[in-house]
């Protein structure tokens, strides 16, 4: 069950502010004066009391900067109870990314109209400066597209984590300097008991995680290639299995190819066999290494399952799947595993091959009535539309969606023009930043 969607998360934490602010302002009767103090923008205010736009608005953006980073590094502990909450780790990662981004204008809105005291000087101060640059600088680098394509993404992830330290930061300067927080008992405890609940989940994430996280010891089994960009690696337990529903992916380290990196794949064996099985595309330096380079006997260690793109979270007796590329993965194991529902699969390709896995989804159309396959080559027929498809009852329908942002953005915007709920639109999502 998905608790909270992109559409819904700001509002919540909106409403939260609002709710605590308003009952703490409402019951304050303390003297909060500005002695003396600027701001960046809008001049000087000598003997002005707390109730005064400046103060408010400047305080109530940090605590959301706050709150919301908090959040953020509870999502990247990736724990199991916060993953339910959002619906999936990659649709957690998706408002990981977009809450930064938005994180940093409250910020900046902050640093623009908060009042500085004038009168004393307070480390707190340049430390607040120091920690609104680095953390600017960290979410600019983290998100900008042309940071995504130039910075490999184990190197991107070892500086993105250094923005645990920044926020420590950014709560130093909270403790140090002089604010109506500190003085609204509400508000008091929400902010710093978020800012706390935020460092612990980064100590948590950055240095204790690979204590307390298992990990699954398997070793490469046998590996095939369907053609000259996709290899399938299948994998046999040392020890205790990892259970998994079809559909769920893993994140996996084949320690001969790289001691520190970690990648997620879908699961494509079914979770009663006992051989764990992925179908890999070239895309990168690690996948091509995984094409290339993996021998047999290699030893790799499994981390998950994650993902809810998966039957059990599927409720629709009549589904349209759409894959696209490698998105296919995700559909393989789901076609092959107990499902009541009717199945359509469409299979957008550039142009096809014969391969093991278009042989795989013949046979289980072969072996099953209720599932039927195409594929949709696109150099032949152009880009997939719902409209092509000349769908009846399509408000009836469960869509399955996994491949390129591109197709999926384009599908799941013609569904929702189409009157599709969101709730019948099911998509996985193939990169985390
Ligand atoms: C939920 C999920 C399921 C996936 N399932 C499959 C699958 O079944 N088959 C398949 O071929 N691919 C799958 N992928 C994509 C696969 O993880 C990336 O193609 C692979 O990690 C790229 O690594 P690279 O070094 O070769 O390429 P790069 O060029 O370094 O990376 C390309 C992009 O992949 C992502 N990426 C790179 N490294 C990581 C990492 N360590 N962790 C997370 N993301 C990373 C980044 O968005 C990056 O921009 C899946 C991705 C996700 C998020």
């Amino acid at each position: 069950m998905r608790f909270i969607k992109q559409e819904t998360y700001f509002p919540i934490i909106i409403g939260i502010h609002f709710f605590i602010w308003t009952v703490d302002l409402y019951f304050y009767h303390g003297g909060f004066v500005e002695t003396s103090s600027d701001t960046l923008f809008f001049g000087q205010m000598t003997n002005v009391s707390w109730f005064n736009v400046h103060r408010i608005l400047g305080e109530v953006f940090s605590s959301w900067v706050v709150t919301v980073f908090a959040f953020n590094f509870l999502m990247a502990t990736r724990a199991r109870w916060v993953e339910n909450i959002f619906g999936g780790l990659d649709k957690m990662y998706m408002i990981h990314r977009r809450s930064g981004l938005i994180a940093v204008f409250l910020l900046l809105a902050h640093f623009l109209i908060v009042p500085r005291d004038l009168v004393e000087f307070n480390p707190g101060k340049p430390l607040g400066f120091y920690a609104f640059i680095l953390i600017l600088l960290g979410v600019l680098l983290a998100a900008l597209p042309f940071f995504k394509k130039r910075i490999p993404y184990n190197k991107w992830l070892n500086v993105h984590r250094l923005m645990g330290f920044f926020y420590c930061m950014g709560v130093a300067h909270g403790l140090m300097v002089n604010s109506l927080i500190r003085e609204l008992p509400l508000t008091r405890v929400y902010v710093f008991g978020m800012a706390f609940i935020g460092i612990g989940a980064w100590i948590y994430r950055a240095f204790l995680y690979r204590f307390f996280n298992e990990r699954l010891s398997y070793v490469v089994d046998r590996i095939s290639h369907w053609d000259s960009e996709i290899v399938q690696i299948s994998m046999k337990p040392m020890g205790k299995e990892l259970g998994f529903l079809a559909g769920q992916f893993a994140f996996f380290r084949f320690r001969d190819i790289s001691k520190s990196e970690q990648h997620p794949f879908t699961i494509t064996s079914l979770p009663e066999e006992k051989d764990l099985r992925i179908t890999v595309k070239k895309l990168g330096d690690y996948t091509s290494m995984l094409n290339e380079k993996l021998e047999l006997g290699q030893e790799v260690d499994v981390e998950g399952p994650y993902g809810h793109f998966a039957s059990k979270y599927i409720k629709e007796k009549d589904q349209l799947w759409i894959a696209g590329g490698i998105g296919i993965t995700p559909f393989l194991s789901l076609a092959r595993s107990e499902i009541s529902a009717k199945i359509r699969l469409i299979w957008c390709v550039s142009s096809m091959e014969r391969s093991a896995g278009l042989e795989e989804l013949e046979r289980m159309q072969d072996s099953n009535l209720n599932f039927s396959f195409e594929i949709w080559e696109s150099s032949k027929k152009g880009h997939i539309s719902i409209e092509k498809l000349g769908l009846v009852d399509i408000d009836k329908k469960g869509f399955l969606i996994c491949g390129p942002e591109k197709l999926k953005d384009a599908l799941i915007r013609e569904l929702k023009r189409m009157g599709v709920k969101s709730k019948s639109i099911h998509e996985e999502e193939f990169a985390f930043r």
